[in-house]
């Protein structure tokens, strides 16, 4: 590619749900931004004709972003930027380049900014400073009572961006009131992110009074790491209320409570052992709070009847896109992780900034 032109090709996520995986070529650089596995699980991003490249940079921790760091010979093995937080829970193989997790970093000769994505710990939006800007937001929430979140202000002409939920706008007290439904009928299990919505979700059990919540040990890590190096990701002042809730929650022994468990979709962990123990306890109310992993005992469950959905709000609401364009001035954007079926809507609503899904997107 000649030096000073940049693009964007946008190798998956965009267009349907699917692993984040998107390749940057700028100023003579080519900088691939997460590399994730799923959804559905076992699905990887298509790498092996793009050949070598010179860095990557994770956005957070969440599988869809980071699960597949088998790639990495495809594309030359390139050294890998990611925050302290993420970097930790990475194959011990990797050296990770530490990003801050607000500040600023050179990568490679580029200027990247980043800011707390109110999503995951150690999570960030990334900044470009090239072709008028580049925003990457990753997967980013305005709403969290838990994850601080950084509103990405420098300008950026072209912004790749969070819209997993597209056009949909209830807040996360709506979420609350439907969730909290259940939490009255008996024994609740709810399978969820431990890095994510888990400790979100224990924290407004906690503060609406209930005491009876139990936790696997993904999650009760994570609620020990949250009220500890962890805290650079939280909301000022939350950190008492974790460390009180990390002392209160108890390890799940039967059907009692509220239940807290990983993985959300009950591939992996403890809920892998749990749901095939609970389904056929109907007393066991199983609710699951987030995307319904295609192949996974999640969709089975969920198809079948046997469990239910309420949405926890995790990503931005349509008026939280809207603000973020317009603050940032953007000239294009591309929503990423959302159908292709929701580009009209998207579009009307952000007019007369440009909307594209087009595989390659020229900065
Ligand atoms: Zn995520």
């Amino acid at each position: 590619m000649n030096k000073g032109s940049a693009t964007l090709r946008l190798l998956s996520g965009v267009g349907k749900k699917g692993p984040a995986c998107f390749l940057l070529e700028a100023g003579g650089r080519r900088i691939v931004l997460d590399l994730g596995e799923g959804p559905p699980p076992g699905l990887l991003p298509p790498v092996s004709g793009i050949g070598r490249v010179d860095a990557l940079i994770l956005s957070h921790g969440h599988r869809d972003h980071v699960g597949g760091l088998s790639l990495l010979p495809e594309i030359g093995d390139p050294p890998v930027y990611a925050t302290n937080i993420v970097a930790r829970d990475l194959p011990k193989t990797i050296a990770a380049q530490p990003l801050p997790v607000g500040g600023t970093a050179d990568v490679l000769g580029i200027a990247v900014a980043t800011g707390r994505n109110g999503h995951a710990p150690g999570g960030v939006w990334l900044h470009f400073g090239i072709a008028g800007g580049l925003l990457y937001t990753g997967d980013y929430s305005t709403e969290s009572a838990l994850y601080a979140y950084d509103p990405p202000a420098k300008p950026a002409a072209t912004a790749l961006i969070d819209c997993s939920y597209a056009d949909y706008q209830k807040p996360l007290a709506e979420c609350w009131r439907n969730l909290a439904q259940f939490v009255e009928r008996g024994p609740l299990l709810l399978p969820v992110p431990a890095n994510g919505r888990g400790p979100e979700i224990a924290l407004e059990l906690m503060r609406h009074g209930l005491e009876d919540v139990y936790v696997d040990d993904a999650m009760q890590k994570a609620l020990h790491r949250l009220g500890d190096g962890d805290a650079i990701s939280l909301r000022p002042s939350v950190g008492d209320d974790i460390r009180r809730l990390a002392a209160i929650v108890k390890p799940i022994d039967g059907a009692r409570g509220v239940m807290l468990a990983a993985s959300a979709d009950g591939t992996s962990g403890a809920t892998a052992r749990l749901l095939p123990q609970f389904e056929n306890s109907p007393e066991v109310t199983i609710l699951f709070t987030g995307y319904v992993n295609p192949t996974t005992p999640a969709e089975r469950l969920t198809k079948s009847g046997r469990a239910q959905t309420v949405r926890w709000n995790v990503h931005p609401l349509l008026s939280d896109t809207v603000a973020l364009v317009r603050a940032i001035e953007a000239k294009t954007v591309i929503p990423a992780f959302c159908d292709r079926a929701k580009l009209p809507a998207l579009a009307a609503a952000l007019a007369p900034t440009g909307v594209t899904m087009d595989e390659t997107v020229p900065l």
